[in-house]
């Protein structure tokens, strides 16, 4: 049976291939490994530049549990350790490892951990924490982070939908290789212990719905389809339309016994537990109006320019997104590396864009938010900086799908809007919080010196009352030793 979320839009992939591929893309010249992941702490290098380096050997470690190790994902040199730019929409740069090939894709030999099935969660999540696997959905969260927590685990979700309208990586890691995410999903099934994995697919990806059905033979592995709507990749909307289930804004999908993987991520977990290799390589959906669209299974760290002169782009000044067109980000160069995350680079002929209009209280995006909130409220709450009552009308619930964005007629870029809200409150609430320590750090520092006065003030009765007594008591000393002088001198006068 087929369910469905509330509200989403249908959108139809804009740039369809009639057969889905995976083409091997070259091996660079030269790849840049950036050190900083999507959170967690900058890796550290453990080479120097110089060193030779084999494919698969271990470069940069790091001891914080968000962040995983990174692996040369060619043999050759190492050229630089740097500031590179990395594809990130604040266009900054960060350290970056730089390798050039020796031409030969040498493989460093490690020990292989054994069968999965005789290994302890223990050993497998160490084997996914070494391999440097990170959810390659887009999210880039380090996997043995979320399978570390996976104790108390019933459903398993294998999310195989595409996050977004003309991504097509998993249809065709699905079509390539089912077998493989079928036995990573089994190793999934072993650290966590569910009693039950789901994998969603789309239901307009028969091929790889097909493919997996033929490779499944274990009956606690059920796969579902789901109707063909964006946003249903969405952690939380995916689990209420497989289970029902809703997790709140402030809750995590563990809190109610579920834990959610990508597909990518388990084929990627097959590689590194079965085939002990780390995660070097992945898929990348190229598309756009300026290229012939295709998936292309590349070496992490090569250029953008790499793998988008693979998918022929024509000779018009182009715009550049990675990721889907809904939530990608615009990079303004084709240098950046390709990074674990990076599952879509759209090339697009340059457009002029639409011109923003005013709200003509349409009421159309309120039709189609898949959280349920009322987008129009929100817009006029964050366009006029209003940001406590956008939260009262659940701002922070906003997944910034831009659903709403594509159905407004008045091409109001309704989630910039959102997300700068989302920033400002953020901003607010922290100036709030240092404000709000400096009064307690105020108040509590007149509370301690009005705390001192008293302890002073009671001290010194306390003492003027000690030496009251004191002399009270030398006072009836004194009178005791005139008396009994008095009778000493009494008694000697009267002897005489
Ligand atoms: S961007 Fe936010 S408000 Fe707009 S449809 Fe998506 S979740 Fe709803
Ligand atoms: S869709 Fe656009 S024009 Fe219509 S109500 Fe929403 S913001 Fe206003």
């Amino acid at each position: 049976m087929l369910n469905a979320f509330n509200n989403g839009v249908v959108i139809e992939n804009p740039h369809p291939v009639a057969q889905v591929e995976i083409i091997q893309a070259p091996l660079p010249d030269k790849v840049v490994l950036p050190l900083q992941q999507r959170i967690g702490e900058q890796a550290e290098p453990c080479v120097e530049v110089g060193d030779l380096v084999l494919t698969g050997q271990l470069i940069a470690q790091t001891t914080d549990q968000f962040c995983t190790p990174i692996h040369a994902s060619i043999s050759g040199v190492v050229v630089a350790i740097d500031e590179q730019i990395i594809p990130h929409k604040s266009g900054l740069k960060s350290k970056c490892i730089t390798i050039e090939s020796d031409g030969k894709d040498e493989w460093i030999k490690d020990e292989w951990i054994g069968d999965f099935l005789h290994c302890s969660r223990e050993i497998l999540i160490d084997c996914v924490q070494q391999s440097g696997i990170v959810g390659l959905g887009g999210a880039g969260f380090p996997t043995h982070s979320k399978l570390d927590k996976a104790i108390d685990c019933q459903t398993l979700i294998i999310n195989a939908t595409e996050c977004e309208p003309g991504i097509m990586c998993d249809d065709a890691l699905m079509q390539y290789f089912a077998r493989e995410v079928i036995l990573g999903v089994e190793v999934l099934l072993r650290i966590c212990g569910a009693q039950k994995v789901i994998i969603a697919i789309e239901d307009d990806k028969q091929e790889a719905y097909q493919s997996l059905l033929m490779f499944n033979h274990n009956e606690r592995i059920t796969i579902r389809q789901i109707p063909t709507k964006y946003t249903s990749g969405a952690e939380k909307l995916l689990i209420k339309t497989l289970l029902d289930i809703e997790i709140p804004a402030d809750k995590l999908a563990i809190d109610k016994g579920i834990v959610c993987q990508n597909v990518s991520t388990a084929k990627a977990i097959f590689d590194a537990v079965v085939e002990d290799r780390p995660l070097v390589s992945r898929v990348v959906t190229v598309t756009g109006d300026a290229v012939i669209p295709n998936n292309f299974e590349v070496r992490l760290g090569a250029s953008f320019e790499h793998i988008v002169a693979l998918a022929k782009p024509n000779n018009q000044p182009h715009e550049v997104r990675m990721g889907g067109m809904m939530m990608g980000v615009d990079v303004a160069s084709l240098a950046v590396p390709i990074c674990k995350i990076t599952n879509c680079i759209f090339v697009n002929n340059v457009k002029p864009k639409p011109s923003v209009q005013e709200c003509i209280r349409c009421g159309q995006c309120n039709q189609v938010c898949p959280v349920d909130l009322l987008p129009q409220q929100l817009y006029w709450y964050a366009k006029s900086e209003n940001t406590e009552k956008a939260m009262r009308y659940n701002l922070s619930s906003c997944i910034e799908c831009r659903c709403c964005d594509v159905v407004c007629p008045s091409h109001i870029p309704l989630a910039e809007y959102f997300s700068f809200a989302k920033a400002l409150h953020r901003k607010e609430t922290q100036e709030k919080q240092k404000i709000d320590k400096a009064r307690k750090r105020f108040e509590y520092r007149e509370y301690r010196l009005e705390r001192n006065k008293i302890e002073r003030a009671e001290m010194m009765e306390r003492k003027k009352a000690e030496l009251k007594k004191k002399m009270a008591g030398d006072k009836i000393q004194k009178d005791k030793i005139v008396q009994a002088m008095a009778r000493v001198k009494k008694k000697n006068d009267s002897d005489t």
